[in-house]
């Protein structure tokens, strides 16, 4: 199965990509008229005021919201599937019908919406840095070829920016997923599963031993429901931050919840994992 992560990342690198070649015509015409800088300011202003108008414009939005509802829903599914393997292996009853029959139409209708707006702003913004990098290069003389490395590096950004975000967005799904599967099911609480390596944040003798959230001492913290485990409704509170959920604690959490289930795998007597 592809993983819903790179097909929004790749989604939102066509988009990245599509705006560099129409960014480039601009360094074109530039590169053919360098001595007029009055022509190439204004031929640069009304390129970029289209493109501009042409990526704010209800269409792009259409086509975004389009291009990343298979990518969210995707992740959708993946989460309620592990969601639901982790339920099913426990008791040994198929909860499948059950939990799909509930679907999170209006909470993924909610993202794709969020997602839509993240990724109409991303090129945006990438644009609007573009016409600065080109403007600026014109009026300093900058070589027409030194202005297409300094764009290449813009678009390199973009496409790391576009990493993070699909990254952050389906590990959001995944978590907000998690949390309304449980409450269908009546599991209240998740025993919070940490990397166990290195790179576990917060470990003491890791890469990692100072970062602002410990999910090495979240995973082994004593609290009201045990050790390491916490009620999906509010979550874990460290550095200051509540609310805080496996997988989506700090960039590159790469925690997991297990759901506990009373009397199977949760003993609410002795308040500890069975
Ligand atoms: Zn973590």
């Amino acid at each position: 199965m592809k993983k819903p992560e790179n097909l929004l990342r790749r989604f939102m690198n066509k988009i990245l990509s599509k705006q560099s070649s129409e960014i480039k015509d601009n360094v074109n015409y530039y590169k053919e008229n360098q001595t007029n800088v009055a022509s190439v300011n204004s031929y640069i202003t009304n390129a970029f005021t289209e493109l501009i108008k042409q990526y704010s414009s209800k269409n792009f939005f259409k086509f975004v919201f389009n291009g990343i509802k298979m990518p969210l829903s995707l992740a959708e599914a993946k989460s309620t599937k592990k969601f639901v393997d982790d339920i099913n292996d426990k008791i040994g009853v198929d909860y499948t019908k059950e939990i799909k029959r509930t679907k999170l139409v209006s909470y993924m209708k909610a993202k794709t919406l969020e997602n839509a707006n993240l990724i109409t702003n991303m090129s945006q913004t990438n644009i609007k840095a573009a016409q600065t990098i080109i403007t600026d290069g014109v009026n300093n003389g900058v070589h027409p070829s030194a202005l297409v490395k300094d764009l290449q590096k813009q678009l390199n950004i973009g496409k790391k920016r576009a990493k993070i975000i699909a990254r952050d967005q389906v590990a959001k799904i995944d978590s907000q997923v998690a949390r309304k599967r449980s409450s269908q099911v009546g599991v209240k609480l998740f025993y919070w599963s940490s990397a166990k390596d290195d790179l576990t944040s917060g470990k003491p003798s890791g890469k990692y031993p100072n970062a602002k959230i410990k999910c090495w001492y979240i995973s082994r913290k004593k609290t009201k429901h045990g050790t390491g485990i916490y009620s999906y409704k509010e979550g874990a509170s460290y550095g200051g931050e509540n609310n805080l959920h496996p997988g989506t604690a700090h960039i590159n959490c790469r925690c997991t919840a297990i759901p506990l289930i009373e009397n199977v795998t949760y003993d609410p007597v002795k308040k500890e994992r069975i």
